[in-house]
């Protein structure tokens, strides 16, 4: 009798399914509407043969795909991967997605990874199984890769000491004349509260997607940063059919895990902080840079509206703005970028700029 009780109070506690679904071939999707299951229906179906066809070992069983407000299962949480907008539960066969995911489709491959992989990438340690959900997802959805490795390469960075940069003001040289000595440098470092807990190299050792693994949210976000900066070195090198390659040979040599010197080896990376860090910047291009400034603007927009308001340049900034460049270089390698030739940046210091001065 008791096991049937405690059957009924598991149960009890799980969330009710949405109200609306499609059945599909990959699986059944649940839905608060018919659109959204049918869109994200849409998604699993094109989703799936691609996974497949992109990483050895992997096979899907039916499973199911519920939207919600919050990725929520409420039992087993041993066996749950938890993202912040997606949930794998193994042990119910069932991907739950955050309805206000920044990206469905992208969130939706990452847990599809997850609920994928056969047997020999469990020998991945740590955090990396992360890593390679985020890099398959890069690839399945490539109009949001950018702004993913953008946010996943920045951890990475900040987990290791900050992303180091230069900007660098200065006029045109077919504006030479009077305000021809015009020009200032500044050194950035962007910081942020991405620490793990004592060492990058415990990205090795915490598995930061597990719902048992209890994380700070910067440090959660650095290991997936970790995590992602290596598996992307090591597909870059050798595809994912050389990091899966590791994963068997550790199987077949009877080890608990691919060996972190195994994974350093593969990726070109030593253990010191600083060649993760470096890897990092010299991984973020110019796409990613200008993501990067989408996520974080202010320091860029505040350090060159500062500097201008300081100079106070005869005319209003519509007569000069022209033939001013700001240009901002990740100095530890990687991109570059004219701050005032892009767009979203430049119309935000245009705004700040004719804003009138602020009351003493
Ligand atoms: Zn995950």
């Amino acid at each position: 009798m008791s096991a049937i009780v405690s059957a009924f109070v598991l149960t009890s506690c799980l969330a009710s399914p949405p109200a609306k679904q499609i059945d599909a071939a990959s699986g059944r999707v649940r839905a608060d509407s018919l659109a959204e299951a049918r869109r994200v229906s849409l998604a699993l179906e094109e989703l799936e043969p691609k996974l497949l066809a992109l990483l050895p070992d992997t096979h899907l069983d039916h499973i199911e795909v519920w939207i919600q407000d919050e990725p929520r299962l409420y039992s087993f949480p041993q066996s749950s991967v938890i993202d912040a907008e997606g949930l794998w539960a193994e042990s119910h066969g069932r991907i739950l997605l955050a309805r206000s995911a920044d990206s469905l489709e992208r969130t939706l491959a990452h847990e599809l990874t997850h609920a994928a992989l056969g047997d020999s990438w469990r020998m991945l340690p740590g955090s990396l199984e992360e890593g390679l959900c985020d890099r398959v997802s890069a690839e399945l959805c490539p109009e949001g890769a950018a702004r993913l490795r953008a946010g996943r390469l920045s951890s990475a960075a900040l987990a290791c000491g900050g992303l180091r940069m230069q900007l660098d003001v200065r006029r045109k040289p077919a504006a030479l004349g009077e305000a021809a000595a015009m020009g200032w440098s500044a050194s950035i470092v962007l910081s942020g509260e991405e620490t793990p807990d004592d060492s990058h190299l415990n990205v090795f050792r915490v598995a930061a997607g597990l719902s048992s693994t209890r994380l700070e949210r910067g440090a959660k976000r650095a290991y997936y940063g970790l995590s992602f900066l290596l598996i992307d070195l090591i597909v870059a090198r050798d595809g994912f059919e050389g990091l899966q390659e590791l994963c068997a040979r550790a199987e077949r040599e009877g080890l608990g895990g691919v060996p972190r010197s195994w994974l350093l080896d593969a990726s070109g990376l030593d253990p010191n902080a600083l060649s993760w860090r470096e890897a990092a910047s010299r991984s973020l291009g110019e796409r990613e840079l200008i993501e990067l400034l989408r996520m974080y603007p202010d320091f860029a927009v505040d350090a060159v509206v500062g500097y201008l308001e300081d100079v106070d340049l005869p005319g209003s900034p519509a007569d000069w703005i022209g033939d001013v460049r700001a240009r901002l270089t990740l100095t530890e390698g990687g991109a570059s970028v004219d701050i005032l030739a892009v767009d979203f940046l430049r119309d935000a210091i245009e705004a700040r700029l004719a804003e009138p001065a602020s009351a003493e």
